[in-house]
């Protein structure tokens, strides 16, 4: 019966196996057109200043409008190329349609927003990327404090020195990098003090715990009060509600991204919400449903 049991679950084992091997075959051979046919397109998510409501910029968030297949997220596609230089092809789209969009997000007169971008490590870790990134500034005339590169801790840790290297390369061209997921990979502090970042983003699975439960409550202030520490600022990512909104506020936290400011939206709303809530400059916190 054990025997029966074990070739069973090795079956099972194998199916599922060969399912993931058919989903990467399948990304890898769609990704390419993917590219050039645009059904790669960036939602951008708000970020707001939490003291005065202000919002301060947008991280960009890719969506796969696949012909077949339908609307793909990232956590189903971003893994299965992120071992490949595909990432790298995905990487250059994202960064170059996020400085295209600050120049046309420049004429709506909202100040200095900026767009984050997500950087897997085998691209941040690939040679080029700050030339590239300077080019397309430079071509766009887009200033770099525009841009934040979003990086996780797993991209700096596993090549400190190459890491640091490229973070200071970056940070020469006026480019501001944020440490993403905080605390849900294996940094250390010691990395973490030498590391030239400039903003620590607080993980939603610690965020979602605020005054639900004491570790999490306790995490989000101390990795608060270590970021000011540093002299980083931080972002509070996956806010929901207004407790969570409250907290963050008293601990003295910087800015907020979450439902309940707005979830991702494409660029044809973002642009019509930029233009209804124009006058006051404030990011609404209340009746967003029917804004969006
Ligand atoms: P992330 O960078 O940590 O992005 C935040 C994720 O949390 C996004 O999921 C966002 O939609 C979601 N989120 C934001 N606020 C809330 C909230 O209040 N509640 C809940 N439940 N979720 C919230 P998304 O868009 O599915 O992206 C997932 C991950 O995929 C991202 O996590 C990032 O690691 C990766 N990713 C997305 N776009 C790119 C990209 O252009 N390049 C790379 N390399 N990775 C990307
Ligand atoms: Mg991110
Ligand atoms: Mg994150
Ligand atoms: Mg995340």
């Amino acid at each position: 019966q054990a025997k029966a049991a074990g070739r069973s679950n090795f079956r099972i084992f194998n199916e599922d196996m060969l399912l993931q091997a058919n989903n990467r075959l399948m990304i890898e051979q769609d990704i390419g057109s993917a590219i050039a046919e645009h059904q790669l397109r960036l939602f951008l998510q708000p970020i707001v200043s939490i003291a005065d409501g202000k919002l301060k910029g947008f991280e960009a968030l890719l969506r796969w409008f696949h012909p077949k297949r339908g609307l793909i997220m990232p956590a189903n596609f971003i893994p299965d190329i992120e071992n490949s230089d595909a990432i790298i092809e995905v990487g250059n789209y994202v960064l170059a349609e996020a400085v295209q969009l600050l120049q046309r997000l420049k004429h709506k007169d909202w100040g200095e927003l900026y767009i984050a971008v997500n950087l897997s490590a085998r691209h941040y870790l690939a040679p080029g990327l700050a030339e590239y990134i300077r080019s397309l500034l430079l071509g766009n005339g887009i200033s770099a404090k525009g841009l934040l590169l979003e990086v996780t801790e797993e991209s700096v840790i596993e090549q400190v020195d190459k890491a640091m290297e490229v973070m200071a390369e970056l940070k020469a061209l006026g480019v501001r990098i944020a440490i993403d997921d905080f605390g849900t990979g294996y940094s250390s502090l010691s990395y973490l003090k030498q590391l030239p970042f400039d903003v620590l983003k607080i993980d939603r699975c610690f965020t979602s715990g605020i005054q639900e439960n004491d570790a999490d409550t306790h995490i989000v202030t101390t990795v608060i009060d270590l970021a000011h520490n540093l002299g980083r600022t931080v972002v509070a990512e996956g806010v929901e509600s207004e407790l969570q909104y409250e907290f963050l506020a008293t601990a003295g936290c910087e800015l907020a991204q979450g439902f309940l400011l707005a979830k991702p939206m494409d660029e044809h709303r973002i642009m019509s919400v930029l233009d209804s809530i124009h006058d006051s400059r404030r990011w609404p916190r209340e009746d967003m449903p029917s804004l969006l």
